[in-house]
Protein backbone atom coordinates (compact mmCIF):
# COMPACT_ATOMS: atom_id res chain seq x y z
CA UNK A 1 0.00 0.00 0.00
CA UNK A 2 1.39 3.60 -0.70
CA UNK A 3 1.85 6.09 1.78
CA UNK A 4 -0.86 8.29 0.34
CA UNK A 5 -3.62 5.45 0.59
CA UNK A 6 -6.98 7.04 1.19
CA UNK A 7 -5.82 10.51 0.23
CA UNK A 8 -7.66 13.02 -2.23
CA UNK A 9 -5.61 15.65 -3.54
CA UNK A 10 -6.16 18.51 -5.96
CA UNK A 11 -3.18 19.06 -8.65
CA UNK A 12 -3.41 22.89 -9.54
CA UNK A 13 -0.64 23.70 -12.53
CA UNK A 14 -0.21 20.78 -15.14
CA UNK A 15 0.01 22.03 -18.36
CA UNK A 16 1.65 19.43 -20.37
CA UNK A 17 3.75 16.45 -19.25
CA UNK A 18 7.05 18.11 -18.94
CA UNK A 19 5.23 20.36 -15.69
CA UNK A 20 6.49 20.18 -12.60
CA UNK A 21 2.96 19.07 -11.12
CA UNK A 22 2.67 16.14 -13.21
CA UNK A 23 5.91 14.85 -11.63
CA UNK A 24 4.20 14.98 -8.83
CA UNK A 25 0.84 13.83 -9.64
CA UNK A 26 2.90 10.77 -11.23
CA UNK A 27 4.43 10.03 -7.53
CA UNK A 28 1.08 10.93 -5.54
CA UNK A 29 -0.84 8.40 -7.84
CA UNK A 30 1.96 5.63 -7.67
CA UNK A 31 1.65 6.44 -3.60
CA UNK A 32 -2.21 5.56 -4.14
CA UNK A 33 -3.59 8.81 -3.91
CA UNK A 34 -6.70 9.87 -5.17
CA UNK A 35 -6.36 12.65 -7.87
CA UNK A 36 -8.30 15.70 -9.25
CA UNK A 37 -6.80 18.06 -11.85
CA UNK A 38 -7.51 21.99 -13.03
CA UNK A 39 -6.54 23.99 -16.02
CA UNK A 40 -6.45 27.01 -16.41
CA UNK A 41 -8.41 27.58 -20.02
CA UNK A 42 -10.01 25.20 -22.49
CA UNK A 43 -6.84 24.84 -24.93
CA UNK A 44 -5.41 23.19 -21.49
CA UNK A 45 -8.17 21.33 -20.81
CA UNK A 46 -7.37 19.54 -23.76
CA UNK A 47 -3.66 18.41 -22.70
CA UNK A 48 -4.84 18.04 -19.09
CA UNK A 49 -7.94 15.67 -19.78
CA UNK A 50 -5.96 13.06 -21.31
CA UNK A 51 -3.11 13.39 -18.59
CA UNK A 52 -6.11 12.92 -15.63
CA UNK A 53 -7.21 10.28 -17.92
CA UNK A 54 -4.01 8.41 -18.14
CA UNK A 55 -4.19 8.32 -14.36
CA UNK A 56 -7.46 6.86 -14.19
CA UNK A 57 -9.37 10.20 -13.08
CA UNK A 58 -11.91 12.15 -14.96
CA UNK A 59 -12.49 14.87 -11.52
CA UNK A 60 -11.35 17.53 -13.88
CA UNK A 61 -12.70 21.68 -13.85
CA UNK A 62 -11.50 24.68 -14.70
CA UNK A 63 -9.18 27.01 -12.53
CA UNK A 64 -8.11 30.48 -13.68
CA UNK A 65 -6.42 31.19 -10.22
CA UNK A 66 -7.12 35.21 -10.67
CA UNK A 67 -10.80 34.65 -11.14
CA UNK A 68 -12.37 34.34 -7.59
CA UNK A 69 -15.58 32.57 -9.17
CA UNK A 70 -13.36 30.26 -10.00
CA UNK A 71 -11.34 28.81 -7.33
CA UNK A 72 -15.10 29.18 -5.58
CA UNK A 73 -16.56 26.64 -8.13
CA UNK A 74 -13.67 24.04 -8.27
CA UNK A 75 -13.95 23.81 -4.13
CA UNK A 76 -17.61 23.56 -4.24
CA UNK A 77 -17.00 20.55 -7.45
CA UNK A 78 -14.61 19.27 -4.99
CA UNK A 79 -17.12 19.06 -1.57
CA UNK A 80 -19.83 17.37 -4.32
CA UNK A 81 -17.71 14.92 -5.65
CA UNK A 82 -15.25 13.87 -2.50
CA UNK A 83 -16.96 15.68 0.42
CA UNK A 84 -13.47 16.10 1.98
CA UNK A 85 -9.65 16.91 0.48
CA UNK A 86 -6.37 16.36 2.07
CA UNK A 87 -4.01 17.67 -0.12
CA UNK A 88 -3.52 21.09 -2.55
CA UNK A 89 -0.85 21.18 -4.69
CA UNK A 90 -0.39 24.80 -5.82
CA UNK A 91 2.37 25.01 -9.27
CA UNK A 92 1.34 28.12 -11.16
CA UNK A 93 3.02 30.90 -11.58
CA UNK A 94 3.38 33.48 -14.21
CA UNK A 95 5.27 36.71 -15.03
CA UNK A 96 4.69 39.01 -18.57
CA UNK A 97 7.30 38.16 -20.41
CA UNK A 98 9.05 41.60 -20.69
CA UNK A 99 9.72 41.55 -16.97
CA UNK A 100 11.47 38.23 -17.28
CA UNK A 101 14.60 39.04 -19.02
CA UNK A 102 17.26 41.90 -18.99
CA UNK A 103 17.49 44.43 -16.60
CA UNK A 104 15.56 43.94 -13.35
CA UNK A 105 14.82 47.62 -12.77
CA UNK A 106 13.91 49.36 -16.39
CA UNK A 107 11.55 46.41 -17.17
CA UNK A 108 9.54 45.89 -13.81
CA UNK A 109 6.64 48.10 -14.35
CA UNK A 110 4.14 48.26 -12.02
CA UNK A 111 1.48 46.22 -13.74
CA UNK A 112 4.06 43.14 -14.15
CA UNK A 113 4.79 43.36 -10.46
CA UNK A 114 1.00 42.97 -9.78
CA UNK A 115 -0.09 40.09 -12.08
CA UNK A 116 3.24 38.21 -11.27
CA UNK A 117 2.42 38.54 -7.38
CA UNK A 118 -1.55 37.81 -8.03
CA UNK A 119 -0.63 34.68 -9.85
CA UNK A 120 2.07 33.52 -8.20
CA UNK A 121 1.92 34.39 -4.81
CA UNK A 122 -1.67 35.66 -3.75
CA UNK A 123 -3.32 32.25 -5.27
CA UNK A 124 -1.64 30.09 -2.60
CA UNK A 125 -3.63 32.09 -0.02
CA UNK A 126 -7.14 32.07 -2.14
CA UNK A 127 -6.70 28.12 -2.67
CA UNK A 128 -6.02 27.59 1.23
CA UNK A 129 -9.27 29.75 1.87
CA UNK A 130 -11.13 27.57 -0.23
CA UNK A 131 -9.88 24.12 0.75
CA UNK A 132 -9.64 24.99 4.40
CA UNK A 133 -13.36 24.41 5.28
CA UNK A 134 -12.70 20.43 3.06
CA UNK A 135 -10.00 19.89 5.27
CA UNK A 136 -11.87 20.07 8.51
CA UNK A 137 -10.47 17.47 10.89
CA UNK A 138 -8.10 15.46 8.42
CA UNK A 139 -4.33 16.25 8.37
CA UNK A 140 -4.11 18.33 5.79
CA UNK A 141 -1.43 19.73 3.60
CA UNK A 142 -0.93 22.08 1.10
CA UNK A 143 2.39 22.11 -1.33
CA UNK A 144 3.89 25.26 -3.08
CA UNK A 145 6.50 25.52 -5.78
CA UNK A 146 9.18 27.91 -5.37
CA UNK A 147 12.50 28.95 -6.61
CA UNK A 148 16.21 30.15 -5.55
CA UNK A 149 15.42 33.28 -7.03
CA UNK A 150 13.30 34.42 -3.75
CA UNK A 151 16.77 34.73 -1.82
CA UNK A 152 19.67 35.29 -4.45
CA UNK A 153 19.53 37.54 -7.56
CA UNK A 154 19.27 35.36 -10.80
CA UNK A 155 19.62 36.66 -13.86
CA UNK A 156 16.87 37.64 -15.83
CA UNK A 157 14.09 35.64 -12.81
CA UNK A 158 13.41 39.60 -12.09
CA UNK A 159 10.17 40.17 -10.61
CA UNK A 160 9.06 36.42 -10.44
CA UNK A 161 11.81 36.30 -7.54
CA UNK A 162 10.68 38.99 -5.86
CA UNK A 163 6.86 37.42 -6.32
CA UNK A 164 8.77 33.35 -5.12
CA UNK A 165 9.74 35.66 -1.63
CA UNK A 166 6.28 36.77 -1.13
CA UNK A 167 5.50 33.08 -1.93
CA UNK A 168 7.69 31.59 0.76
CA UNK A 169 6.30 34.22 3.29
CA UNK A 170 3.18 33.15 2.42
CA UNK A 171 4.03 29.62 3.47
CA UNK A 172 5.21 30.88 6.77
CA UNK A 173 1.96 32.65 7.57
CA UNK A 174 -0.02 30.04 6.13
CA UNK A 175 1.39 27.78 8.32
CA UNK A 176 0.84 29.42 11.43
CA UNK A 177 -2.49 30.18 10.80
CA UNK A 178 -3.41 26.93 9.76
CA UNK A 179 -1.26 24.56 12.17
CA UNK A 180 -3.37 24.81 15.18
CA UNK A 181 -6.14 22.96 12.54
CA UNK A 182 -3.64 20.04 11.61
CA UNK A 183 -3.44 21.77 8.13
CA UNK A 184 0.53 21.61 6.96
CA UNK A 185 2.00 24.57 4.59
CA UNK A 186 5.32 23.80 2.90
CA UNK A 187 6.99 24.72 -0.36
CA UNK A 188 9.63 23.08 -2.42
CA UNK A 189 12.65 24.64 -3.77
CA UNK A 190 13.00 23.19 -7.56
CA UNK A 191 16.31 23.31 -9.02
CA UNK A 192 15.67 24.44 -13.03
CA UNK A 193 13.59 21.62 -14.99
CA UNK A 194 12.53 22.69 -18.85
CA UNK A 195 9.50 23.31 -18.99
CA UNK A 196 6.93 25.91 -20.70
CA UNK A 197 6.82 28.54 -17.92
CA UNK A 198 10.93 27.77 -17.71
CA UNK A 199 10.60 28.60 -21.24
CA UNK A 200 9.97 32.30 -20.89
CA UNK A 201 12.78 33.10 -18.51
CA UNK A 202 15.34 34.53 -20.79
CA UNK A 203 18.23 32.61 -21.04
CA UNK A 204 17.48 29.53 -18.97
CA UNK A 205 19.27 26.61 -20.68
CA UNK A 206 22.13 28.63 -19.45
CA UNK A 207 20.85 28.11 -15.82
CA UNK A 208 20.83 24.21 -16.35
CA UNK A 209 24.17 24.06 -17.63
CA UNK A 210 25.45 25.93 -14.65
CA UNK A 211 23.77 23.88 -12.31
CA UNK A 212 25.07 20.66 -13.85
CA UNK A 213 28.60 22.30 -13.52
CA UNK A 214 28.43 23.56 -10.04
CA UNK A 215 25.69 21.55 -8.19
CA UNK A 216 27.13 18.97 -5.65
CA UNK A 217 25.51 16.15 -7.39
CA UNK A 218 26.86 17.39 -11.01
CA UNK A 219 23.27 17.30 -12.63
CA UNK A 220 19.79 18.58 -13.07
CA UNK A 221 17.05 17.62 -10.73
CA UNK A 222 14.42 15.68 -12.57
CA UNK A 223 10.58 15.73 -12.48
CA UNK A 224 10.67 12.51 -10.41
CA UNK A 225 12.77 14.03 -7.96
CA UNK A 226 10.46 16.93 -7.05
CA UNK A 227 7.47 14.64 -7.57
CA UNK A 228 8.82 12.18 -4.85
CA UNK A 229 10.11 14.67 -2.71
CA UNK A 230 6.05 16.31 -2.81
CA UNK A 231 4.62 13.21 -2.04
CA UNK A 232 6.80 12.94 1.02
CA UNK A 233 5.69 15.81 2.24
CA UNK A 234 2.12 15.80 1.65
CA UNK A 235 2.12 12.52 3.28
CA UNK A 236 1.77 11.43 6.99
CA UNK A 237 5.76 10.86 7.13
CA UNK A 238 5.98 14.12 6.88
CA UNK A 239 3.62 15.20 9.81
CA UNK A 240 6.05 16.93 11.60
CA UNK A 241 7.12 19.49 9.09
CA UNK A 242 5.43 22.75 8.17
CA UNK A 243 6.18 26.06 7.08
CA UNK A 244 9.45 24.67 5.41
CA UNK A 245 11.13 25.57 1.82
CA UNK A 246 12.44 22.06 1.44
CA UNK A 247 15.13 22.59 -1.58
CA UNK A 248 15.31 19.98 -4.65
CA UNK A 249 18.23 21.31 -6.35
CA UNK A 250 20.76 18.28 -6.36
CA UNK A 251 22.26 20.98 -3.84
CA UNK A 252 22.85 24.28 -5.48
CA UNK A 253 21.77 26.58 -3.18
CA UNK A 254 24.35 24.98 -0.53
CA UNK A 255 27.51 26.01 -2.62
CA UNK A 256 29.11 29.56 -1.97
CA UNK A 257 31.89 29.29 -4.36
CA UNK A 258 33.10 26.75 -6.89
CA UNK A 259 36.41 26.45 -9.45
CA UNK A 260 36.70 24.50 -12.61
CA UNK A 261 35.96 20.89 -11.84
CA UNK A 262 38.97 19.67 -9.94
CA UNK A 263 36.92 16.47 -9.51
CA UNK A 264 38.24 15.52 -13.15
CA UNK A 265 40.99 13.49 -13.92
CA UNK A 266 43.75 15.19 -14.82
CA UNK A 267 46.46 14.35 -17.62
P1 LIG B 1 4.43 24.81 -16.34
O1 LIG B 1 4.35 25.83 -17.42
O2 LIG B 1 4.34 23.41 -16.73
O3 LIG B 1 3.37 25.12 -15.20
C1 LIG B 1 2.95 26.42 -14.87
C2 LIG B 1 1.47 26.32 -14.65
O4 LIG B 1 0.94 27.57 -14.19
C3 LIG B 1 0.72 25.96 -15.93
O5 LIG B 1 -0.05 24.81 -15.71
C4 LIG B 1 -0.18 27.15 -16.18
O6 LIG B 1 -1.41 26.79 -16.75
C5 LIG B 1 -0.37 27.63 -14.74
N1 LIG B 1 -0.91 28.98 -14.67
C6 LIG B 1 -0.38 30.14 -15.14
N2 LIG B 1 -1.25 31.16 -14.91
C7 LIG B 1 -2.33 30.61 -14.28
C8 LIG B 1 -3.56 31.12 -13.81
N3 LIG B 1 -3.88 32.43 -13.92
N4 LIG B 1 -4.44 30.27 -13.20
C9 LIG B 1 -4.15 28.94 -13.08
N5 LIG B 1 -3.01 28.40 -13.54
C10 LIG B 1 -2.12 29.23 -14.14
O7 LIG B 1 5.83 25.13 -15.59
P2 LIG B 1 6.48 24.54 -14.25
O8 LIG B 1 7.90 24.87 -14.39
O9 LIG B 1 6.05 23.15 -14.04
O10 LIG B 1 5.88 25.50 -13.13
C11 LIG B 1 5.22 25.03 -11.97
C12 LIG B 1 5.73 25.77 -10.75
O11 LIG B 1 7.08 25.38 -10.48
C13 LIG B 1 5.75 27.28 -10.89
O12 LIG B 1 5.39 27.87 -9.65
C14 LIG B 1 7.22 27.57 -11.16
O13 LIG B 1 7.61 28.88 -10.79
C15 LIG B 1 7.83 26.53 -10.24
N6 LIG B 1 9.25 26.25 -10.49
C16 LIG B 1 9.67 25.90 -11.72
C17 LIG B 1 11.01 25.64 -11.94
C18 LIG B 1 11.51 25.25 -13.30
O14 LIG B 1 12.70 25.38 -13.56
N7 LIG B 1 10.65 24.77 -14.19
C19 LIG B 1 11.92 25.73 -10.87
C20 LIG B 1 11.45 26.09 -9.62
C21 LIG B 1 10.12 26.35 -9.43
Amino acid sequence: MGFLAGKRALIVGVATDRSIAWGIAQAMHREGAELAFSYVNDKMRERVEPLAHSLGTRLTMPLDVMEDAQIDGAFELLKREWGGLDVVVHAVAYAPREAITGSFVANTAREAFRIAHDVSSYSFTALARGARPLMTGRRGALLTLSYLGAVRSIPSYNVMGLAKASLEANVRFMAADLGPEGIRVNAISAGPIKTLAAAGIAGFRKMLSRVAEVAPLRRNVTQEDVGNAAAFLCSDLAAGITGEILYVDSGFNTVGMSFADESAPSG
